[in-house]
């Protein structure tokens, strides 16, 4: 059982209080059961004032195909593999208060958004969530088009990201790099509040992100608690080593699968419409 003192004194090592804290944490890398459960954990982070910022996508739930006339070229898909006319089948359109949530992001984002006071974005594949005294500053950067506010008004208060017993491929402010060093974000298609079909930016391939490791190292600090390793990043510098990296060298980010289409074409610069 890892005790909360134990979660206590390392987000103090790790985070100024009253910052923004970005945060992405896999509860098994912990390797025992926190005293508390993923409640505690999101507990000792809203300590001293902090706010904590998590991803709360929704792809699969509210992602839809591409109709004909929104198909931008360089845009990591081959249309051709898709029906010329997709059947878009019917369904809500997301909202603020849906309550879904991608699986795959672990029980954090979870626990954030069913908390009283929770903030999300109105993103429909890409939100973000908050929770604490800045979330409504946040939060409200956040648009359809302007998917990586939250990320630049994290970094414009001074926060930090934490990978808690994660690697630097789930860091999702290095999306915000690439945008800043020159990509297009990628597009994809979800109803917007009047059920048509619209296109939203959202990231790219994050695998090849821990190349940026390197980079990216004399700006971390570490803590361990339990089985998990942690490492915070000032966003602000962290955002700005990476973008400068990728400037330099556009290919840095591009993972290991060879084939991989987001990465070709996010590294050419992304979509283009005209
Ligand atoms: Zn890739």
């Amino acid at each position: 059982m890892i005790p909360t003192e134990h979660l206590g004194k390392a987000i103090d090592e790790l985070a100024p209080r009253n910052r923004p804290i970005m945060l992405h944490a896999s509860l098994r890398s912990f390797g025992a059961p926190i005293e508390g459960g993923v409640d505690a954990l999101l507990d000792a982070f809203l300590a001293g004032n902090r706010t904590v910022l998590v991803p709360t996508f929704t792809e699969p739930q509210f992602g839809v195909a591409p109709p004909a006339g929104l198909r931008p070229v360089r845009n990591g898909i081959d249309y051709s593999e898709l029906p010329a006319v997709p059947t878009i089948p019917e369904g809500a359109p997301y909202t603020t208060d849906c309550g879904l949530i991608n699986p795959g992001l672990g029980v954090l984002p979870a626990a954030v958004i069913s908390r009283t006071g929770a903030v999300r974005g109105t993103h429909p594949l890409n939100s973000f969530a908050a929770l604490g005294p800045l979330a409504g500053e946040l939060i409200s950067a956040q648009s359809p088009s302007d998917v990586y506010g939250p990320l630049r008004e994290l970094a414009a208060h001074e926060g930090v990201i934490i990978l808690a017993g994660v690697g630097i491929n789930r860091m999702t402010a290095i999306h915000l790099a690439e945008h800043q060093a020159g990509r297009r974000l990628f597009l994809r298609w979800a109803r917007n509040l009047h059920h048509q079909v619209s296109m939203v930016e959202v990231g790219s391939c994050s695998e090849g992100f821990p190349r940026l490791g390197p980079i990216l190292r004399p700006h971390v600090r570490t803590a361990v608690v339990g089985g998990s390793r942690w490492q915070a990043f000032p966003a602000r510098q962290t955002i700005a080593a990476a973008a400068a990296a990728i400037r330099a060298d556009q290919s840095i980010t591009r993972c290991a699968e060879g084939d991989c289409l987001l990465c070709r074409d996010s590294i050419a610069g992304g979509p283009m419409t005209t």
